[in-house]
């Protein structure tokens, strides 16, 4: 597949069908009260789908966006319901106005629960959001005191006039399901929204690159939570009656993960599209099958086929379909957020701004002193120390298992030594967390690449940070400066054209350059290679030199490990070499080719330098 020409980015007409049929849906919503008034039972239905999906579209961004499956999100209807209902017999005003303090409520303990459950991943996290469901429900049921225990609350009747019915509920409960959607469609658009799915596509690497995770999951939760406990707050009124059990149901919470998942996981739609399908099924299994448990089974039955027949969800199934059905275009919003790039790029200077020049003094910029690393039984680094030279382009070789990885994610933070210091600049980092690590000015990439595989690649190059600031993160993913900045580095690794495809669809080679493209968006002042020419043609491995060197000379240093000989002794100015995770020798590559040490433990006893030259040279 090619990349689509920047020319051939049209604009969408405001009027399609897409357009036609959300306007038509909206209208029938708003007019089905007003039309049929004593229709009770189908505004009551409606009513559960605009819950569900306030529900699947908040779930949406810690799930879709972010990757962090909950089990637990139904606790904030719960939450928001609880506090409107506690609140009523004690300020008598409308639970309307209560209904803001319900999500009030549901953002604090969010927060929490999001500050708790940082360090976990995974199925740790799902089994811990349940507990959370369950603890929420204990207190309900255990503190009858505060929240009148199994009995329940029974709230105040609406004061409006009968036949005005459910309509206040209605309207209300339609305008927060509507404003939930709005608000995941603009968290997806914000820097903020590229973290958290970066942070899906691969946390540590998204740690890497300046993502603050830890306040992008709180701000996650909280996201997720907030307008579950303002609907929670109105369904308590709407229900007039609350108990734990009803309000902390894990039943809800499957609901909430079958809707998104039918709909359309991490889509915009999606989950509201799976509410319209989940609560009818709901309601149908009731009325024809009044025995308990019977939507228990239908529900297990639709979830696992939804997972075996439809993983994508409905929404990402019918736009594939409709996209090979016109030939396989890219994706219309990825299309769009590349032609607002465009417009406001000027045509791409050459790459010039690097950090500062290459200070001739040769003082170290970084220091590894004594470290450590054990895995279990196995010390895979043990007692490294070495320095590197500001402005240097310094190779670290040494066999396969020889610690080389591993002295990389010690110095970028992905993991933390046992023993020893890593100084950047003459300052301690190695209590640092990875992107405190980047913000000072240190980069690296992985032996196997690791773009965001969803991201466009234009996404991918804008999504580092150089520094966290909140009034960041509601700005623009991928917009002014840096979308020009990233389209002049693109340019630069030369693949300019390449900015609206998705990550995955690159080759190998041509990913290493684009996570290059990426780092240097950081800035960074030392950037550390694992393996630059690992796995790519000779074609590439030459545009690889050239652009570290390039780099280099606007004052760049480099630390690369490498199997391929001839490039880094060509390359490099300087050798490091490993062996059994420690440093063995130091020197020009001039040096090291000779140095009795090496020939032992790397290069081999008929290591023949004169070959290598020629081979460097021709
Ligand atoms: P190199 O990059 O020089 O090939 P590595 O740093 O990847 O070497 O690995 C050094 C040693 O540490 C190897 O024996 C490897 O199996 C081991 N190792 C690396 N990472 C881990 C890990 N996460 N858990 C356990 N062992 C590891
Ligand atoms: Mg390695």
């Amino acid at each position: 597949m090619t990349a689509p020409s920047n020319a051939a980015v049209g604009r969408k007409p405001v009027v399609t069908l897409r357009n036609a049929l959300f306007v038509l849906a909206g209208l029938t919503l708003v007019a089905f009260p007003l039309l049929r008034p004593g229709d009770q039972y189908h505004q009551t239905v409606l009513i559960l789908i605009f819950v569900l999906g306030v529900m699947s579209t908040g779930w949406n961004v810690i799930a879709g966006f972010t990757g962090y499956v909950s089990l637990g999100q139904s606790a904030f209807l719960g939450i928001g319901a609880y506090t409107v209902g506690l609140l009523v017999h004690k300020v008598h005003v409308s639970p309307f106005l209560l209904a803001p303090l319900g999500g009030i409520a549901a953002a604090v303990i969010a927060a929490l629960l999001g500050s708790t459950i940082m360090r976990t991943r995974e199925h740790a996290y799902v089994i811990i959001t349940i507990a959370f469901l369950f603890l929420m429900q204990a207190i309900g049921l255990n503190a009858p005191a505060f929240t009148g225990g199994s009995d329940g609350i029974t709230l105040p009747l609406p004061p409006w006039p009968l036949d005005i019915g459910n309509m206040p509920f209605y309207y209300s409960l339609l305008a927060l399901m509507l404003l939930s959607t709005w608000m995941t469609w603009w968290i997806r658009r914000t820097k903020f929204g590229m973290g958290l799915v970066a942070i899906r596509e691969d946390e540590d690497k998204a740690a890497a690159i300046g993502v603050r995770t830890s306040v992008y999951k709180v701000l996650a939760t909280v996201a997720s939570g907030v307008l579950i406990g303002v609907a929670g707050g109105i369904y308590a009124y709407f229900l007039t009656f609350i108990d734990p059990r009803g309000m902390f149901d894990i039943l809800v919470s499957v609901q909430i993960v079958l809707a998104t998942l039918l709909g359309g996981l991490g889509t915009i739609w999606g989950p509201v599209l799976g509410a319209f399908l989940v609560v009818p099924m709901n309601e149908v299994t009731n009325d024809v099958v009044a025995a308990q448990g019977v939507h228990l089974f239908v529900f297990g039955l639709v979830l696992m086929a939804v997972v075996m027949f439809l993983p994508r969800g409905l929404i990402p199934t019918l736009r594939g379909w409709i996209e090979s059905r016109r030939g396989g275009e890219v994706a219309f919003e990825r299309r769009q957020a590349v032609a607002r790039v465009v417009e406001l790029t000027a045509p791409p200077a050459t790459a010039g701004r690097f950090g500062p020049r290459a200070s001739e003094s040769g003082r170290p910029l970084l220091q590894v002193d004594g470290l450590v690393k054990r895995f279990g039984g196995l010390t895979a680094v043990d007692g490294c120390s070495f320095a590197v030279a500001e402005g240097s382009l310094t190779g670290l070789i040494g066999p396969n298992g020889s610690g080389k990885t591993t002295v990389f994610n010690l110095v970028s933070g992905m993991m933390r030594a046992n023993e020893g210091r890593v100084l950047l600049d003459g300052e301690r980092i190695d209590g640092l967390q990875p992107w405190d690590r980047a913000y000072r000015g240190l980069g690296r990439t992985f032996q196997s690449t690791r773009l965001f595989p969803k991201l466009t690649v234009m996404e991918n190059v804008v999504a580092p940070l150089k520094r966290f600031q909140w009034d960041l993160l509601p700005a623009d993913a991928v917009s002014g400066r840096e979308a020009k900045r990233a389209l002049e580095l693109l340019d630069f690794v030369g693949l300019a054209d390449f900015g609206p495809q998705p990550a995955w669809q690159l080759s190998f080679g041509q990913k290493k350059l684009v996570e290059l493209a990426q780092l240097l968006m950081l800035e960074p002042r030392l950037i550390l290679l694992d393996e630059p020419a690992g796995g790519i043609n000779p074609g590439l491995i030459e545009r690889i030199s050239d652009t570290i060197r390039a780099l280099n000379k606007q004052g760049l240093t480099f630390v690369i490990v490498e199997h391929n000989m001839p490039m880094v002794l060509e390359l490099c100015d300087t050798m490091l070499v490993m062996a059994r995770g420690s440093v063995i020798a130091e020197g020009s590559p001039d040096d090291i080719q000779s140095n009795p040490l090496v020939l032992d433990a790397y290069l081999g006893e008929d290591w023949n330098r004169e070959a290598v030259d020629e081979e460097a040279s021709a």
